[in-house]
């Protein structure tokens, strides 16, 4: 089965990915490659020998290698959540460094070279029709995002259950009011109410960690595709209605429920986060005040959330703190235990970017070594 060759490499793994570039005036910091999954970066100030970082992870993807060739990579993984095990993938680096690219596939999938979460739930179809003699398969995925700790639906369609779209249209309303008359003598408070999903710490029967949001049968990549449209719209929208909002959202977690039902009757549930974080780049506090400021707190807290769970599980603590962030929280299920954890780190080739790629590299490496 996959789980088999994907256990000998224990449960937390790291992957590299490195964009091209696409500037012609920067100096590439991508020294070598190693098919072992060994990196090695040049500082662009030091081009000498002391300039060289060695990194190392379970796998390297250059800059030419393809959508196809990183699915590869992570297929084992995903395909292991047919045999019951939760698993998450999430894409971690600084803002431009790749991760929706990976993820969703350019300008949220629109295009052909779809990224992984479509690549996923094509693979789990085909998976789910070969076994479908011996197991039935039901397949399900909601998608969220989280702002400043606070958990959107993203698929939410039916305003009547949920009265969302209207709401988020006198917001928005209710937001250009109010920058209108912000000079003047009465100011506007406006409250996101539709921002309340609560986030269940543990996963109850049904196995849901957000029983809130809306969830949707899938059978196909079309309806795969009307989702993740879908909720790519809904994502511009709410943005436009909350004052001042940057794309710094972990912006999206789309979680697959798989369920299955063998022959003789037996069940069980297992899911799959895919996880598009938000930039890792450190904001300097001296040149970001206010909402950004705050946004940048919470991005950076979250992170650092996420970074102390996986060191607390390789350390097998007795105490893992999920519940010091949403995210976390959200991921709990995927993350320790049995299930099956994947960083997707991601790094810009140029030379201006070179202290972030550090950072990422450092970060990932530590993940990796835990
Ligand atoms: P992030 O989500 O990390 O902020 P994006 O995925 O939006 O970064 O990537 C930034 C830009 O670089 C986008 O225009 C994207 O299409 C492009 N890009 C990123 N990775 C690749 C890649 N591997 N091949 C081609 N273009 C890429
Ligand atoms: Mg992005």
């Amino acid at each position: 089965l996959y789980n088999m060759v994907q256990d000998l490499k224990g449960n937390i793994r790291v992957y590299c990915r490195i964009r091209p570039s696409f500037s012609c005036e920067s100096k590439n910091v991508i020294d070598f490659i190693g098919e072992d999954g060994s990196l090695v970066i040049l500082d662009p100030l030091k081009p000498q020998k002391d300039g060289r970082k060695v990194f190392h992870f379970n796998q390297v993807f250059g800059s030419t290698a393809t959508q196809v060739e990183v699915f590869k990579g992570t297929q084992p993984l995903i395909r292991s959540v047919m045999d019951g095990y939760n698993v998450c993938i999430f894409a971690y680096g600084q803002t431009g460094s790749g991760k929706t690219h990976t993820m969703s596939g350019p300008s949220g999938g629109s295009t052909g070279d779809m990224g992984i979460n479509y690549l996923a739930l094509n693979d789990l179809f085909q998976i789910s029709k070969r076994r479908k003699d011996i197991i039935d398969y039901d397949i399900h995925v909601q998608m969220v995002e989280i702002y400043n700790e606070q958990v959107r639906d993203l698929l939410v369609q039916d305003s009547s259950t949920t009265k969302y779209p209207f709401i988020l249209v006198i917001l928005s309303h209710l937001n250009f009011i109010s920058l209108e008359r912000k000079t003047g003598p009465q100011s506007f408070c406006v409250s996101l109410t539709i921002y309340k999903l609560e986030i269940r710490s543990c996963t109850g029967d049904n196995g849901l960690s957000i029983p809130d949001a809306t969830m949707h049968s899938v059978n196909s990549t079309a309806d795969v595709l009307n989702l993740m449209k879908y909720g790519e719209v809904n994502r511009v929208v709410s943005s436009t209605a909350i004052n001042n909002r940057s794309s710094r959202s972990h912006r999206s977690c789309l979680t697959v429920h798989v369920h299955g039902k063998d022959t003789s009757g037996g069940t069980f549930r297992s899911c799959l986060h895919l996880v598009d974080l938000a930039g890792s780049e450190r904001v300097d506090k001296s040149e970001v005040t206010g909402d950004r400021l705050k946004e940048a707190q919470y991005i950076n807290k979250s992170l650092s959330c996420l970074g102390d769970v996986i060191t607390a599980l390789a350390q097998k603590n007795s105490h893992i703190p999920y519940r010091n962030s949403k995210l976390t929280l959200l991921l709990q299920g995927s993350l320790g235990g049995q299930a099956k954890t994947l960083m997707l780190a991601h790094v810009s080739p140029e030379d201006d970017s070179f202290s972030e790629t550090v950072s990422t590299l450092k970060f990932a490496q530590r993940v990796s070594t835990v």
